[in-house]
């Protein structure tokens, strides 16, 4: 009985912090995908240079920029999958994976 007792203890114990931990990274999923994308005339993104496709974008023309950096390796992106990411820097909008401002920072190894 008291192995019994253990075991579905443990296991409505594992349950009970699993399953927030499950809904808490679903509903950031979702909120990430919910969120709307940053534009790059938005005052704060024209200060920091956002670009949302800094392949496509002249990198001479971006203070700061380091060859290879990019939204998806910066340490300011809050996920980790996605073409569009919450990023600490503006909040409630998504950035651009493939994106780069100014405030670019990497991520540490
Ligand atoms: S702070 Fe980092 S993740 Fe956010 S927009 Fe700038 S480069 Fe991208």
């Amino acid at each position: 009985m008291t192995d019994k007792t253990l075991t579905r203890r443990g296991f409505i114990g594992a349950t009970a912090v699993a399953l927030p931990v499950a809904a808490a990274l679903a509903s950031r999923t979702a909120l990430a995908e919910d969120l709307p994308h940053l534009d790059p005339n938005d005052p704060v993104a024209k200060a920091l240079s956002y670009v949302p496709d800094v392949s496509k974008a002249d990198t001479s023309k971006l203070p700061g920029f380091k060859p290879g950096s990019d939204c998806a390796n910066c340490i300011q992106i809050q996920a980790a999958s996605g073409a569009w990411r919450p990023c600490t820097a503006f909040p409630g909008k998504a950035v651009a994976a493939n994106g780069w401002c100014a405030a670019w920072a990497p991520k540490p190894a």
